[in-house]
C-alpha cells in the first residue's frame, strides 16, 4: 500500500507532441496547484522555451524536472495504467470513461503501488490511435458535442483537480482489491505485442489481410487481461514454439 503522501509520485501527466511551449508552461500550474509534480514531454516542438517558464508562472519545479522522450513507450516507462484523454471518440474502441471514474482508478492503482500515466495529445490533432491503443481507457471531459475540444493545459487542470477531489476523500474511491502480481508495465506489454505480430507473421497467419486491425484489437484484448510479468513469459514461451514449429514446417515444405 502506498502512503497517501506519496500517491502523486505515482501518477505522471504524458503531454505528446505538444506544439506550443506556452500549454507546457500552463499544464505544469494547472498540475502543481492540484499537488502534481511528474510531467513527461514526448517530442515537444520547443522545450525548454521562456513561454513555457512564463506561463508556469512560478511552477519551474515542474518543468525543470520534467522528462524528454523522443517515443511515447520510454514515458511509459513502468506503468501498468494509461489512460488516454480524448475529446473525440475515435476509430479506436476503447472504454470510455468519465475523468472522475479515471481518477478513482488512478488513485485505485497508484495506491497499489503502480505507476499510472495520463496522456495528453497534440492541439491540433489530439492523441493519433496508433497513441489511444497504449491506452486501457479512453478519458473524455463531457464537453458539448459541437464544440468539444478544451485548451491543453485546461483539460489538464480538469484531470488534475478530479484527482486532487479524489486524493481529499471527497470522492470515494473503492479499497484496492490486493493482487497477487501487479500487471506488467507499458515497456513489457509493447515488448510482447512485437513478439505476437513477428509470430503471426511467421506463422503466415495474416494471409494477404492487413495486419493493423488486428494488431489493434489483440492490443485490446490484451491490455483487459493486464497480464502480470508471470504470465507474459508464459505467453513469450508459446509464441516462442509456434515460431519454432513454423520453422521446422517451413524447413519441411522446402524439402
Ligand atoms: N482537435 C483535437 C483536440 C486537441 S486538444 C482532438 O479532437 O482531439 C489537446 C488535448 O487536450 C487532447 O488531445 C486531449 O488530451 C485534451 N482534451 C481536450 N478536450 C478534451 C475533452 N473534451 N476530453 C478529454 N480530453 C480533452
Amino acid at each position: 500500500m502506498t502512503a497517501d503522501s506519496e500517491l502523486p509520485a505515482h501518477l505522471r501527466f504524458v503531454l505528446v507532441r505538444t506544439s506550443h511551449p506556452g500549454n507546457i508552461g500552463s499544464a505544469a500550474r494547472a498540475m502543481r496547484t492540484m499537488g502534481f509534480a511528474r510531467m513527461e514531454l514526448v517530442a515537444p516542438y520547443r522545450f525548454p522555451d521562456a513561454e513555457a517558464n512564463a506561463l508556469a508562472a512560478g511552477a519551474d519545479d515542474v518543468l525543470a524536472q520534467a522528462g524528454v522522450h523522443t517515443g511515447l513507450i520510454d514515458s511509459l516507462a513502468g506503468c501498468s495504467l494509461v489512460l488516454g484523454l480524448s475529446a473525440r471518440r475515435r476509430g479506436v474502441t476503447l472504454p470510455e470513461i468519465s475523468p472522475r471514474d479515471a481518477a478513482q482508478q488512478a488513485l485505485a492503482a497508484a495506491a497499489r503501488g503502480e505507476q499510472v500515466a495520463l496522456l495528453f495529445g497534440n492541439e491540433r490533432t489530439g492523441l493519433e490511435n496508433e497513441e489511444l491503443a497504449r491506452c486501457h481507457a479512453m478519458v473524455r471531459i463531457p464537453s458539448v458535442d459541437d464544440f468539444s475540444s478544451l485548451n491543453l493545459s485546461q483539460a489538464v487542470q480538469v484531470m488534475a483537480y478530479e484527482l486532487r477531489l479524489a486524493m481529499l476523500g471527497e470522492v470515494p474511491v473503492p479499497a484496492p482489491v490486493p493482487t497477487a502480481e501487479p500487471p506488467a508495465d507499458a515497456a513489457r506489454m509493447e515488448q510482447f505485442y512485437q513478439h505476437l505480430a513477428q509470430t503471426l507473421e511467421d506463422i503466415e497467419f495474416h494471409k494477404g489481410r492487413a495486419p493493423t486491425t488486428i494488431m489493434l484489437r489483440l492490443r485490446k484484448l490484451y491490455q483487459r487481461a493486464q497480464p502480470s510479468e508471470r504470465e507474459l513469459r508464459v505467453l513469450h514461451g508459446i509464441l516462442a514454439d509456434a515460431q519454432r514449429m513454423a520453422q521446422l514446417a517451413a524447413g519441411r515444405g522446402g524439402d
